[in-house]
């Protein structure tokens, strides 16, 4: 939505008085309280320059972003609700690359009938037109717990992030799962249905929920109604574990989407919501470059698409790393599809990937900073 929105601001109860002038950045994560004119003043001048800079992404909608070597980059942007919908036309992005449903599940007061999921995904087909959207089945549990739906197990997670939740859960709740399969199915007749499961750890998850697709399938048919013009299935990769498998699951899928977000923090065994480890790790360090450019070449060959679909796509100094492990595909929030396409367009493929081959191979002090100096030896922003 473009809200800037700055959370965990420490003491920020006791720091801030009602009627306080606050300057928020939530680029710098810095929220200043009664500032001084010059801060204002400076705060004032950045401002301006963001404006512009809006302005000049706003005028790259129509415009689609090959690379400075002719390669043309999928930007998709990433999704939940209704009202994220008109964000497809005002980017210009590609599609819809996760469409995130638990969300609906997360503004409901009860378990959503089916029907009404068969509404949402309708009427989301119906507004990205000709452009893809991949639906995500419900990712609930871990930091999205939805009070009407607990069982012994959730209450007893010491864990959440790496317990009953996503696809684990919903492979328990069959119910759960049958009736969102049928409302993709039944909102997706005479389009392309393409699904999306979450944490999957084994394939043997990825065929099971299948099976539930297929079952549903299979009934539709029976009842003569009218079906998908196409099934695509695909995963979310998020479990390190899963890379190790990926040779078994390959020939089973349509398409592979990284999820940086989750992935990041199984890799480093660092929760993503604990603001104490927030700025330990790094999302552009040779771990997590070596494992995505790893997936990228174990993909190869196969008519798999590769996406990126966590907020790191989204950043463009992040996004370069990405470029340069050989990622040509990105889902994004929205606010970053302007910023992504007007970088690509300034970005060689063929030299951020030598130069990134070097960097992964005898890795600098610090990967960010050979980034920023690359960039600005050809005078890319990466702001
Ligand atoms: C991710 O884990 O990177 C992701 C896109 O999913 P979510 O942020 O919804 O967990
Ligand atoms: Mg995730």
């Amino acid at each position: 939505m473009g809200v800037s929105v700055l959370g965990r601001v420490r003491n920020a109860r006791t720091l801030i008085r009602e009627g306080n002038q606050l300057l928020l950045d939530a680029d710098r994560g810095m929220v200043t309280v009664r500032p001084s004119p010059s801060l204002v003043e400076a705060f004032e001048m950045r401002s301006a320059k963001n404006r512009e800079r809006q302005a000049a992404y706003a005028k790259l909608r129509e415009v689609e972003p090959f690379s400075r070597c002719g390669t043309r980059i999928t930007v998709m942007m990433n999704a939940g609700l209704r009202d994220d919908m008109p964000n497809l036309n005002l980017t210009g992005a590609d599609g819809i690359g996760l469409f995130r449903t638990e969300f609906q599940f997360l503004v409901s007061a009860a378990m959503p009938q089916r029907e009404r999921q068969t509404r949402l995904y309708r009427d989301v087909l119906e507004a990205a037109g000709d452009r893809p959207v991949v639906f995500r089945t419900v990712d609930i549990g871990g930091d999205k717990s939805l009070p009407y739906l607990r069982s012994e197990n959730s209450e007893n997670d010491e864990n959440p992030a790496m317990g009953w939740r996503a696809l684990r859960l919903a492979l328990e709740r069959e119910g759960l799962l049958k009736s969102q399969a049928r409302a993709l199915l039944e909102a997706s007749a005479g389009h392309t249905l393409n699904v999306m499961f979450p944490m999957v750890s084994e394939p043997w998850e990825f065929e099971a929920a299948r099976a539930v697709f297929e079952g549903q399938l299979a009934f539709l048919k029976k009842q003569k109604r009218k079906l998908p013009n196409e099934i695509r299935y695909g995963v979310m990769l998020e479990v390190p574990a899963l890379a190790e498998q990926l040779d078994l699951l390959l020939p089973r899928i349509s398409f592979l989407s990284i999820g940086t977000n989750d992935l990041t923090q199984f890799l480093f065994a660092a929760d993503r919501a604990n603001p104490k480890l927030a700025e330990r790790y790094d999302w552009v360090s040779p771990a997590i470059l070596r494992f995505i450019r790893r997936v990228v070449v174990a993909t190869a060959g196969h008519p798999v698409d590769v996406t990126v679909c966590g907020e790191m796509g989204g950043r463009r100094l992040e996004a370069l790393a990405l470029l340069g492990v050989g990622i040509r595909r990105l889902s994004i929030p929205p606010a970053g599809v302007g910023p992504i396409k007007e970088l690509v367009r300034k970005v060689d493929l063929e030299e951020i990937g030598e130069a990134m081959n070097g960097w992964l191979t005898s890795p600098p002090p610090s990967l960010r900073k050979a980034l920023e100096d690359w960039a600005a030896e050809r005078g890319i922003e990466l702001e």
